[in-house]
């Protein structure tokens, strides 16, 4: 036989692109030999829960055990919380695991599934490594236009990825939307609807997308306790859905896919009121310091709804990125996410949004005396 390896890899696998992850703050720091704030990968910038924290160390003396690969504890938890059955609730390493589980379970090939344009990039991945076929919607105004995905919908598609608020423009759609949307989806196609940044969308009047699964089973909500937790290091999230469907998923994860350290953290941290209450209220204060320093600056910030601002600077974004860079400030540059004059800046403490704002400033000032006044 003369076949190869890379001959039993399809192409529809060979033409992914690779998810590009944020600079390591410590990399940057060795290469650069300078003190860096890094606002790029829309971290909590408060630090994990305390009570997340407490909770895992006291279960790290158990590592030589497997963990709870039924994650009992916590999806009764989120179950009783949420309002659904522990049946309906699926445990994974991060949203990111689900959205990939999702694919696998509903697409394949001779399928479609449908995205934005200028959404999170590992929907469309997901979607085109399942086997199926892409289909991306354009955006309106740096949103979801849920009118022309409603309108896109075909026999061929059997999911829609949505994530709300999105990444990376911040802007976010509420339940009188949603739910107008959700009524002129077919019963045969899934509608994964993401939540990962939800916590600090509190104004959209949102909260109660279980309400809306209630109504239509159609729909299965992601969730991370990366975000306003503060556990992005400890990969889990998780998902609630039909029970069939979560089953399917079930048997697709492998069998500990979540570690009993993260389960424990995740555990505690959903009760650490406390902690949540001010990470919320830090990120809107903020949020508005960083928004309006940026609208001073010249720019035209999208008004966001989630712990980062999106901003569109013009074609020298990438050299922009760098050079915020060079002033210890890490932001992302938008070109992989389809939006090559635009970057993302998460929004940090008072002391690293303050910090990324003076580097803006001498960057732009930079630029005006050297005669290249970007184009906003
Ligand atoms: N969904 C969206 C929209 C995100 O922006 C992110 C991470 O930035 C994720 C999911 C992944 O989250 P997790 O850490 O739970 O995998």
């Amino acid at each position: 036989m003369t076949r190869t390896i890379e001959e039993l890899i399809p192409d529809y696998l060979r033409g992914l692109p690779v998810y590009v992850p944020g600079k390591p703050i410590e990399e940057v720091e060795r290469e650069l030999k300078i003190r860096a704030v890094k606002l790029a990968s829309n971290e909590n910038p408060l630090g994990p829960s305390p009570k997340g924290i407490a909770a895992a160390q006291a279960v790290l003396g158990e590592a030589n055990r497997y963990p709870d690969g039924g994650t009992h504890a916590l999806r009764q938890t989120l179950a009783e919380r949420r309002g659904v059955s522990p049946e309906e609730i699926l445990i994974g390493l991060g949203s990111s695991e689900i959205i990939d589980l999702a694919a696998r379970v509903v697409l394949r090939a001779g399928v479609q599934g449908l995205t934005s344009e200028g959404t999170y990039a590992p929907f469309s991945v997901a979607i085109r490594a399942s086997g199926a076929e892409l289909v991306l919607v354009p955006q309106r105004d740096f949103a979801f236009d849920l009118q022309a995905i409603a309108k896109a919908i075909t026999p061929k598609i059997a999911a829609i990825y949505l994530a709300n608020p999105n990444n990376p423009t911040g802007s976010a759609f509420g339940g009188e939307e949603f739910g107008e949307f959700l009524a002129a989806v077919p019963d045969g196609v899934l509608v994964v609807l993401d939540e990962a940044y939800i916590h600090y969308a509190m104004s959209m009047g949102l909260r109660d997308s279980v309400e809306a699964y209630r109504k239509r089973k159609n729909l299965l909500i992601l969730r991370t306790f990366s975000k306003v937790y503060g556990l992005a290091g400890l990969r889990i999230g998780y998902a609630i859905g039909r029970p069939e469907l979560v089953a399917a998923m079930n048997k697709l994860r492998t069998p500990f896919n979540t570690s009993g350290v993260a389960q424990a953290a995740a555990l505690a941290a959903l009760d650490d009121k406390e902690h949540v209450s001010r990470c919320i209220e830090t990120n809107a204060v903020e949020r508005k310091r960083l928004t309006e320093g940026l609208a001073k600056l010249g720019y035209r910030p999208v008004a966001s709804e989630a712990n980062f601002v999106f901003i569109t600077v013009g074609p020298e974004a990438p050299a922009l990125s760098e050079e915020l860079l060079r002033l210890g400030v890490i932001v992302r540059p938008l070109g992989w996410m389809g939006f090559p004059e635009a970057m993302r800046i998460s929004v940090g403490t008072t002391e690293e949004n303050e910090k990324c704002l003076a580097a803006m400033a001498q960057a732009v000032l930079r630029r005006a005396a050297n005669g290249e006044l970007a184009r906003r």
